[in-house]
């Protein structure tokens, strides 16, 4: 007893020196080198030509925010502006659904520029170009190509894309719709079997859509070969639904009304040998199947593998939307006094809540970066890393964009409720991107998978109290070693992970129990499954940004060092207790990490318009008539610009 009264005593000293002695996180110096403009050729991923001329084309009245319009009415405005924008020159190439196989970083430029203005428009978009469309480049062949892509390109031909079903939403395998090939009259038959197997939440079904990629299981001959997709008519040119097509408007949503999603049956829809897809498989006109990829399995995963695309995009738009947010509530906060003359930014808890938040959008749209030179530029992308990366960069960057924005809307007090003042609808309708185009937690489940399946993992060690990083009784704590901690400390879920999974199946009798029991142990340990996603992404952000900072000019490494600094510590407080439960860190260092980064925020958010963390959002070179919110501009003249 006796002994743990000392011990107690000897913790609060301990504690107590670390009050007076935070180790630094923010070089003063690296503040006032900060550069703007430097920083954001660093952002800016590529296309910096296409993005200004679609900035620009944003102008028009339009592309103005409308919060008065009826459902009927945003989804009507919400075509037209898509009309607008396949008309456009864009200095003379247009956009065309074919860069999606030519030059997928100019097609995905154009198409993450609408974000920034209207996220129904966006998701319209997305789901006409980069998910029909693009399944339709990759999956596929030159006749399919020729027929449909440049009908696409004009928007003649709304497309669709029918994969997931009211009984099959995350898992697509397996989804019941039918495709039976009739050899006689040489044409498939598709079928909606039971109201389980109806497609649910098909994008532009419910209005506009006159063609779907429909994903669908393929017999021939008898014999089962997995899904497989479709290209079938949904209405005709006038409209009209096809014969034996039957959809049902979904009607008003939580957000992103500008977008008519439906539910489609289909009664023996018959449609020819062509409509198949039939890049990697195919049947021929007397019904013999072939395809070059030998299983079921395999070839699911390249039906589906044209996701990828999409995904980065999902990711893409919430990270913009918390630039957009982050820069909003900033400003404001730099110009908005609260009891007396101190303004709101100044209170160090708005700094907490904020600059966090501004960290961590640095921190994904280095990754993002990343990712997409994974998955455009190599010769021969590592399939592999583009999964991990674009599975956990979508779950994190969108689960973020949830904590940010909300940050960012309650930091602005009333005014983030105003919809005029933009965060408040980009929260509600964005708030489907935690769930669609990969639900985050299975996406996060994926990452873990595959980082526990590569044999590297058998000869990793766990990390124990010698990987301690001490931060109590440091002067600085480099960004190196809130790198090493984060890696410690995703190599600690590892590694339990991997144990727990090995000791589940060892003495399991045969291949198979032991493998069912290795899956069990992992489903036991889903929580820490999702942990490890986190784990992953944060490490792996964290070590982008170090080379950037490494790499780059002096204004823009300022910058990225200053917030890699803040990333790492703010992502190892989240995640503390299992820092202290695995000896990563002692109580000591807790209290020393939460002294650091408050002054880190005190750092980069004082001193009003001229705060650090200005300079920081204007590296995003968002266009003021794309900012839009008044709050961003001066709050003492609302109701004067409105
Ligand atoms: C607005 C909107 C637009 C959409 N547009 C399209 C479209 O155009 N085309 C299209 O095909 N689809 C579209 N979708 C469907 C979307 O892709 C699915 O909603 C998504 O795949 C998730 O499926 P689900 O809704 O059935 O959820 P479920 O898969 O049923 O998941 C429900 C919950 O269970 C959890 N869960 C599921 N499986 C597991 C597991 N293995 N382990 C742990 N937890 C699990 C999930 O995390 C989630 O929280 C759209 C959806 C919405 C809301």
């Amino acid at each position: 007893m006796e002994g743990n009264r000392r011990l107690e005593v000897l913790e609060r000293q301990l504690c107590a020196v670390q009050l007076a002695e935070a180790p630094e996180l923010i070089d003063a110096a690296a503040l006032s080198a900060i550069c703007p403009k430097q920083l954001q050729a660093l952002l800016v991923h590529d296309n910096p030509e296409l993005r200004s001329a679609v900035f620009e084309f944003l102008k028009g009245d339009i592309f103005k925010p409308n919060h008065y319009l009826s459902l009927m009415e945003f989804r009507e405005l919400t075509l037209q502006r898509l009309q607008r924008f396949v008309a456009a020159d864009f200095g003379g190439r247009g956009f065309d659904v074919r860069d999606y196989m030519n030059d997928p970083r100019r097609f995905m430029a154009g198409l993450e520029c609408l974000s920034f203005c209207d996220y129904s428009m966006a998701i319209k978009a997305g789901v006409h170009f980069t998910l029909c469309g693009g399944t339709i480049c990759k999956l596929g062949t030159a006749k399919h190509h020729n027929a449909l892509l440049p009908k696409l390109n004009t928007l003649e031909l709304p497309g669709c894309f029918g994969m997931t079903e009211l009984g099959h939403g995350s898992n697509v395998m397996g989804i019941e719709t039918t495709a039976v090939y009739d050899a006689p009259r040489g044409e498939f038959v598709i079928t909606t079997p039971s109201n389980e197997a109806s497609k649910y939440w098909i994008g532009g079904s419910g209005q506009h859509g006159k063609i779907c990629a429909v994903f669908a299981q393929l017999t021939v001959g008898g014999v089962w070969q997995g899904p497989h997709v479709f290209m079938v008519r949904i209405r005709d040119d006038s409209g009209r639904l096809m014969p034996g097509v039957r959809i049902k408007d979904h009607g008003p949503k939580m957000g992103l009304n500008g977008v008519d999603n439906g539910q489609i049956w289909f009664d023996s829809v018959r449609v020819p040998r062509d409509a198949m897809l039939d890049r990697y498989a195919s049947v021929d006109a007397a019904g013999t199947y072939s395809s070059p990829i030998p299983t079921v399995s395999a070839r699911f995963g390249t039906m589906v593998g044209g996701l990828t695309t999409g995904r980065i995009l999902i990711g893409q738009g919430a990270v913009t939307a918390c630039m957009i947010g982050t820069t909003i509530a900033l400003r404001y906060a730099s110009q908005r006094p609260q009891f007396g003359d101190k303004l709101i930014g100044d209170y160090l808890t708005h700094q907490r809540r904020l600059l966090p938040g501004l960290a961590t959008t640095y921190a994904l749209q280095l990754g993002m970066k990343q990712l997409k030179v994974a998955a455009f530029d190599a010769a021969k992308p590592d399939a592999k890393l583009v999964h991990v990366l674009s599975s956990g960069l979508k779950a994190a960057a969108t689960w973020s964009r949830v904590e940010v924005l909300q940050q960012c809307r309650e930091c602005c007090g009333g005014m983030g409720f105003l919809a005029a003042n933009k965060i408040g609808p980009m929260k509600t309708d964005m708030d489907v991107d935690v769930t669609f185009e990969g639900d985050n937690t299975v996406m996060m489940q994926q990452v873990a998978r595959a980082l526990l399946d590569d044999p590297a993992t058998a000869r990793l060690n766990a990390p124990g109290s010698w990987d301690r990083v001490a931060l109590a009784g440091t002067p600085h704590v480099s960004a190196g070693q809130l790198h090493s901690l984060l890696q410690a400390h995703e190599r600690s879920l590892l590694c339990h992970l991997r144990d727990a999974m090995a000791s589940a199946s060892s003495g399991k009798g045969g291949k198979g129990a032991a493998a069912a029991a290795a899956a069990a142990a992992f489903e036991e340990n889903l929580d820490l499954v999702v942990q490890l996603g986190w784990a992953h992404v944060e490490a792996r952000c964290m070590g982008y940004m170090l080379d950037e900072a490494r790499s780059a000019p002096g204004g823009a490494a300022a910058g990225v060092s200053v917030l890699a600094q803040l990333y790492g510590a703010t992502r190892i407080e989240a995640r503390l207790a299992h820092y202290l439960q695995v000896g990563l860190l002692n109580g000591a260092d807790a209290a020393a990490l939460r002294l650091a980064v408050n002054k880190a925020c005190r750092q980069l958010g004082s001193g009003g318009p001229a705060a650090p963390a200005l300079k920081l959002c204007d590296a995003f070179g968002i266009p003021e008539h794309l900012l839009a919110a008044p709050i961003a501009k001066n709050w003492r003249e609302m109701g004067q610009t409105l």
